[in-house]
């Protein structure tokens, strides 16, 4: 369950000369999203003196879990997906928006909601934002990685000296990450700085060893994956990191998504860290 909250002290929003509360003069939350992390902040929210807004783009909350019943017909749809407003009907202090949530403006602390092509504004004091993550590709793309480089370093370094390597790597990338943003509110979820550790510490050790990669669809067709040296795969995937982490540069203070400073620090990290732990191997291993 992946819940980021973005909340704003009172004071802070009285220093910047805003109104801090609604019309009833209390308190505004607005939840954007109402999976299980939406949900139960609104549930816990519902006897405070506050005023919560729950956003989500399907008017339904969806038990996932259950998904494997009602794939095999035990369980019909509404009972895993209940409409939002129904859970919510028993909280006098909460609202339920359908919409989909297309913008939110930190400084002005409002909300734009787009529904059905119209668009509203919600005003907020307090904000929870609880989307889910689907960053699949992301973390399976890191599996991959980890899968194709880290059992070659593994071997060379031995397990615990691996899971060491492993979890400096991917300490140095959150640094990496805080020092390039340090005010962002955003969580840094993730092991793919750990990641690019390993792939640095892979092309320390054994930069002119081959890497087979499929290419959909040419090697579908062909039969033949690409082959190409690491120093050149890794060196490549090492640019696009600096070419994109530069470029988010410009939104330092709300980055968001990918952490690109992440990737780099850990990668770095490994460069330099794997010829220490294994001084002798470098270049013993042909092909991965
Ligand atoms: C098949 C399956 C089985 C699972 N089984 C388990 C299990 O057994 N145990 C377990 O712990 N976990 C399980 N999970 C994982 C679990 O369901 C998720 O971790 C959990 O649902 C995540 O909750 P969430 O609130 O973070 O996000 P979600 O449940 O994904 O909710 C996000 C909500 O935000 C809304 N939203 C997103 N973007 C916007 C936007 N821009 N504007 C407005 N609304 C938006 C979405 O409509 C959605 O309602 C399973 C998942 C699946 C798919």
């Amino acid at each position: 369950m992946t819940t980021h909250t973005v909340t704003t002290a009172t004071s802070d929003s009285a220093a910047a000369g805003r109104e801090t509360t609604g019309p009833s003069g209390r308190h505004r939350v607005a939840i954007v999203g109402c999976g299980f992390g939406g949900l139960f902040a609104a549930k816990r929210l519902g006897h405070a003196a506050v005023d919560v807004t729950v956003i989500d783009r399907s008017n339904h909350h969806l038990f996932q879990p259950l998904l494997y019943q009602l794939a095999t017909g035990i369980l019909s749809e509404g009972d895993i997906a209940p409409p939002i407003r129904d859970i919510l009907r028993h909280q006098p202090n909460t609202n339920v928006v359908l919409g989909e949530v297309v913008d939110v403006d930190l400084d002005a602390h409002h909300i734009t909601v787009d529904t059905f092509g119209l668009r509203s504004q919600i005003p907020y004091d307090s904000l929870i934002v609880a989307t889910g993550a689907n960053h699949w590709s992301h973390l399976l793309g890191n599996m991959l990685l980890l899968w194709v480089f880290g059992q070659a370093i593994e071997n060379a370094f031995g397990s615990r000296m691996y899971v060491s390597f492993y979890l400096v790597c991917g300490t140095a990338a959150s640094i990496a990450q805080y020092l390039v943003d340090p005010n962002s509110t955003v969580l840094n979820l993730g092991a793919s700085g750990a990641v690019a550790g390993v792939m640095g510490g892979y092309l320390a050790m054994y930069p002119t060893s081959t890497i087979s990669i499929f290419v959909w669809p040419l090697s579908l067709f062909t039969g033949r994956d690409l082959r190409v040296p690491a120093w050149l795969m890794l060196g490549l995937w090492f640019a696009v990191q600096v070419i994109l982490g530069i470029n988010g540069l410009s939104e330092v203070g709300n980055m968001g998504g990918v952490g690109y400073w992440a990737h780099i620090g850990g990668f770095v990290t490994g460069l330099v860290l794997a010829p220490l732990v294994r001084p002798g191997v470098r270049d013993s291993l042909r092909t991965a």
